[in-house]
Formats: C-alpha cells, structure tokens, sequence
C-alpha cells in the first residue's frame, strides 16, 4: 500500500496544496514525538514552533520557535496559530477545548473530533465497533452500582480503567474476585470508569496508519510489543504472527484512520487471542512508541508520514527495508545503559534531551535492524540481545 500520489503543487493555500518549503509546522506539545517529529519536520525543510508549557522539553530545544505557555492561554494560542502554516499535535490529552480554539485560526490536522474520541476510552471503543474492529466485551461504570451490574455481565477477572487521562497503565485496576471491586472503583479517579473482560491474549500488536489530505493510506507492518510494568519495552518489527492476521492488524488501522477521515499518523493497539482474532485496546492518533523502529528500517518514518500529512505531502512508501528491535530506555536503568547502547556502533541509538532520569519516564530508545525476514527465526534468547 504505497503511498505514492499525485503531489499537488501551486501556492500553499492553507487546505489546498502541499506546504512550501520554509513553511512552519506548529506543535502541540513537547515531548518526544514532537521532537522526532521535528527532526523529520527539519529533513523536509519546514520549521517547526512547539508550544507547550514546561520550558526546556524535548520538542522545544530543538525547535525552530517555542511557546511556553498553558494550553489554556487564549492570546498565547492565537499568536501561535497566526505563526502557524498548519497545527498539529503529539499527544492526545492536549485540551479538546486548546485544538476548538486554534480550529478557526489555523488548519489542524488531525482535527479535535479526533481527539474528543481518543480522551475517552467509552467514546473509543464505540467508535471502534462502528468502524469495524472488535473490542473485548466492556460496561460503562458511573456508580458501584453499575460495576456491579457490569461484573455480573462480564465475569472476572475483568480489567476497571478510567475514561479519561490514563496512559502506559496509569488508571487502571485487574479486578479478580468479587471482594475486588469496591476498593478499586474508590480508588480509581476521574470517574466515570469502564470494564472490560481481561484479555487472555497471545501477544500484543500495533499497526500504525498514516493517512495523507487526499485519502490516501500507508501503513507500516504490523509490531508484536511486550510491556514491562505496563510501559512498552520491546517492540519487534515485524510481528511474528500468521501473514492473515498481520494483514487484518493493518487494515484496522486503516479502517480506523478512514472513519475519523484522519490527516495525519495513528497507532492502533490490539490484542491477538489464541485463535487468531484481533481485539481493538487503544487508539493513538500520533506517532507511537511502537513506530520507533521506522526511523531506522523504513525509507521515510512515522514521524515523516506524519509530516508529510499534515503538510500535504504525497505519503512514501512504508515498506521496510530490514527487521527490526526496538527497546526503550526507561528511567535511571535506561540512562545507565546509554553508554554501552552508543557505544554499540551496531545499534541504531536514540536519546530525548530529558533533564531528569525519574523512574518510568521513556528517556530514549535503541534499534537493532536485522536482515529483513530474519526475525522470525530467531531465538528467543537472541531477539533483545545486545539492547
Ligand atoms: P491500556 O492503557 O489500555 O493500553 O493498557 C495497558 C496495558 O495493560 C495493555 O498494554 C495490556 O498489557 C494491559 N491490559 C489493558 N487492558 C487489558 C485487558 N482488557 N485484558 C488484559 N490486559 C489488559
């Protein structure tokens, strides 16, 4: 599924055509994915201004121009959308109400329906169903009372989450037993909360779509990702799952970036079950963690596709060009391994200009690449070796 189009050329009417170069790009937020995002930005001779509101972040030290203001500040917003050829952001809980007010001064690709579903695990999950992806069976919680109607429905062990503001398993409770309930439902805020039935799944996958201003879709091959304390670790590229069942991961996420009419890059989050069926979790309508490997196995990353969609660009081509590794560096342990993962010439190595090492926080990244194809035979003992 390539991404190769017609490119429209002529002047840069907002909407309209590509992006001139020179353009400026302005993000949302300053961590990691805008940064790499703007590194892309750079390779593709736009500029990027990051607004967000902790100075110093990983988007902003290398950012052509920098906001550092509330997502709430209604002048600092529209100065930074009058700066702006196009809006865009890298995480998704950025303010809805933040993207509404730039919609009028500015292109926003993707735009802020998007973002209302993702802020909201129920709004989420329906959208899912409508587009065509099964989600495990799941209940909304508004009140003990209804958790235990939803128990009752579901059976346990069943997985309690909040709707909004959870992320890398933050806000979430594995209900057991029945004696389980009452304690995590009091301790799991904002409320409203959901149930889902707890997945026994095989493995964890992702499929990142990228969608261009004309429609078109390019989508990367699907990732087999395994979490440690709930925050991804290792992602492999490409799964090690039956070609149907890759070949269904992609067209979700496909399928999902057509129903939101998305301009821009996602990361759909499945689960795989033992009988082949993939069950949608999570959508991420940005660049993802699980995309890292693009920047050193693929033609053009996910931080590029992403680029070239919001600017107008025609897509490239996501095939890869090796299997690839990718693991975090998480925390103090992930910055104690720097020096070894640099120092390995062998190993493609990433880190995000974060001033503080706490614990959980995804400080940089390291990619094996493989010769393609071999991934698949490689032992268990081998696949995170030397990473
Ligand atoms: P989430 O925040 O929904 O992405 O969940 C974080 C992680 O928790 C997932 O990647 C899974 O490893 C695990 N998890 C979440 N929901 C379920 C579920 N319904 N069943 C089993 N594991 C789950």
């Amino acid at each position: 599924m390539s991404g190769a189009t017609t490119a429209a050329s002529g002047p840069a009417v907002p909407g309209t055509g590509p992006l001139p170069p020179g353009a400026t790009i302005g993000i949302l937020g300053g961590g990691q994915l805008g940064r790499m995002s703007a590194m892309a930005a750079a390779r593709l001779g736009y500029r990027c201004h990051v607004f967000a509101p902790d100075a110093g972040s990983p988007g902003m030290q290398i950012a052509a121009a920098t906001t550092v203001a509330p997502y709430e500040d209604e002048a600092a917003l529209r100065r930074f959308a009058a700066a702006a050829d196009v809006v865009t952001f890298e995480f998704e809980n950025v303010p809805a109400a933040t993207l509404a007010a730039l919609a009028p001064l500015a292109p926003c690709r993707p735009g802020v329906e998007v973002l209302r579903v993702c802020q909201d695990r129920v709004v989420e999950k329906e959208f899912l169903e409508r587009a065509g992806v099964p989600v495990a069976p799941w209940r909304p919680v508004r009140s003990p009372e209804e958790l235990e109607a939803a128990v009752a429905a579901i059976g346990l062990p069943a997985v309690l989450k909040t709707t909004r503001m959870g992320y890398d398993g933050r806000g979430q409770a594995v209900l057991r037993r029945a004696e389980d309930a009452e304690a995590a439902y009091a301790a799991l805020e904002p409320k409203p909360l959901v149930l889902e039935a707890f997945v026994p799944f095989r493995a964890e996958v992702s499929a990142i779509a990228a969608r261009g201003a004309d429609g078109v879709a390019a989508v990367f091959d699907a990732v087999e990702n395994r979490h440690r304390n709930h925050i991804l670790d290792v992602s492999l590229a490409p799964a090690r799952v039956p070609d149907a069942v890759a070949a269904t991961a992609r067209g979700h996420a496909v399928r999902v970036a057509a129903e939101f009419d998305l301009v821009g890059v996602l990361a759909l989050e499945m689960f795989l079950l033992p009988d082949g069926t993939l069950l949608g979790n999570e959508i991420a309508p940005r660049p993802h963690n699980s995309g890292h490997w693009t920047i050193d196995a693929c033609l053009a990353s996910q931080f590029e596709q992403h680029v070239r969609a919001v600017a107008g660009l025609p897509l490239a081509d996501p095939a890869r060009h090796h299997d690839a590794v990718m693991a975090n560096l998480i925390g103090p342990e992930g910055l104690a391994a720097w020096p070894r993962v640099v120092g390995d010439g062998r190993l493609a190595a990433h880190l995000y200009g974060k001033a503080e090492a706490r614990p959980g926080r995804k400080l940089g990244h390291a990619t094996r690449l493989l010769p393609l194809g071999s991934l698949a035979d490689l032992a268990e003992a081998d696949i995170t070796a030397g990473l």
